[in-house]
């Protein structure tokens, strides 16, 4: 007997090269099968996904959940159940001081899946910017012996590189960063945006495996020439066996550097949210609505959805996420693919037009049904950029500040 059965779908699991209309089981929280037709009389409840695609749990590799704590966290569990994430990969949110309670108030507390990145910061995102300004923070000892208590959920290490993080020490907290990430053999990510330090002084810093996020970036680390063509970087990256990630966020997604890359048939590695305080009032609002975005820039379905699942699970090293494998968790994601006009806009407000968007139906997570349960609102410092703020369509759902 099968605990649950989603019926009539057409899965995609691009892990199992699997795009075709079947049924897929679960049993006591792992998928149990996966076949053309599966007899429902075997299930204690069954899912109608006639119409609908089915795909494994989402698998969001940038964002930020350490929600009450830091200046960036949301909770993860209300978005998860709208939105198909079921691995929640927190970027960088906390370092070696407040791992401690990520680990206790978030991560044991979610009904999602959770890992992090831990910041090389000992105060991680406590605030909105400056975590390497003081460089009594980067304590490499200390971030190791972290890494060596919580292996089961660090699979990073995070580096915020830009003008305000770095803020007068230039390129040597990413250094310091580097030489963490050789000792405890994890990836590293990296952010970029806006230099100094410039972003050939962390390029060079990149090895294979690393994470580049923000890699369509408008800001002056954008991988563009001055022409608005595609910067060879980009692709070099690519041959390194570095990732470029999206890390669409508030600031991070510009409509530019996405088409310059896409022309020249560089496609991003992973396509992950950034979502947090502010990115999820809009114009990102969230993963399916990201990976809409590409959508409609042209990228097929299926290697879009590979993007949110196989790949960034490859990233961080847990083969048995985001993939429909026999055995694996049972974490789907459900989705209607709509069909009309749509407008979508990058972070600077350009926009785009779409005539297909995704639109989650449910989240399934260890095999559960996650609840539709109302969002917490922003908190009070989370007030977007004016022009996002009198710009954004569709944000009536949430509770804008005034
Ligand atoms: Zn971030």
């Amino acid at each position: 007997m099968n605990d649950l059965l989603i019926r009539g779908g057409r899965v995609i699991d691009p892990a199992n090269d699997l795009d075709a209309p079947a049924d897929v089981a679960i049993r006591d929280g792992r998928i149990a099968a996966v076949a053309p037709s599966l007899d429902p009389s075997q299930a204690r409840d069954v899912i109608d996904a006639s119409g609908h695609i089915v795909t494994p749990g989402l698998v969001d590799l940038h964002t930020h959940v350490y929600w009450g704590v830091t200046y960036w966290g949301i909770e993860a569990d209300p978005v998860a159940a709208r939105s198909g994430v079921t691995t929640w990969v927190d970027a960088g949110s906390a370092g070696a001081y407040s791992f401690p309670g990520f680990r206790e108030f978030i991560c044991t507390a979610s009904r999602v899946r959770m890992f992090g990145f831990l910041n090389l910061s000992a105060i991680g995102l406590i605030a909105p910017t400056w975590e390497f300004a003081n460089l009594d923070y980067c304590d490499v000892d200390l971030a190791i012996r972290t890494v060596e208590e919580n292996r089961d959920i660090i699979v990073g290490i995070k580096a915020r590189i830009d003008h305000n993080t770095t803020r007068g020490v230039g390129i040597r907290p990413l250094q310091l960063a580097r030489a963490l990430a050789d000792r405890v053999a994890l990836p590293l990510m990296v952010h970029i945006g806006n230099g100094p330090p410039p972003l050939h002084e962390i390029v060079d810093l990149l090895r294979p495996g690393d994470i580049l996020t923000h890699c369509f970036t408008g800001g002056t680390h954008r991988l563009l020439t001055d022409d608005g063509r595609l910067s060879p970087i980009a692709r070099e990256l690519q041959q390194r066996g570095v990732l470029l990630d999206i890390g669409h966020g508030t600031g991070s997604f510009s409509y530019r550097t996405a088409e310059a890359a896409l022309q020249e048939g560089v496609f991003p590695d992973v396509i992950s949210s950034d979502i947090h305080q502010l990115s999820v009032q809009g114009p990102m609002f969230d993963l399916p609505t990201t990976l809409s975005k590409f959508l409609n820039l042209g990228m097929a379905l299926p290697d879009v959805i590979d993007r949110a699942t196989r790949r960034p699970a490859l990233a961080i090293g847990k083969l048995e996420l985001g993939t429909l494998r026999l055995g694996s968790p049972g974490d789907v994601a459900i989705f209607r693919v709509e069909e009309g006009n749509y407008a979508f806009f990058d972070v600077d407000m350009n926009k785009r037009q779409g005539n297909r968007r995704l639109v989650c139906t449910t989240t399934v997570a260890g095999g559960t049904v996650l609840p539709r349960v109302p969002e917490r609102p922003p908190a009070i410092w989370a007030i977007l950029p004016d022009h996002q703020r009198h710009n954004a369509p569709n944000a009536s759902h949430r509770t804008t500040p005034p």
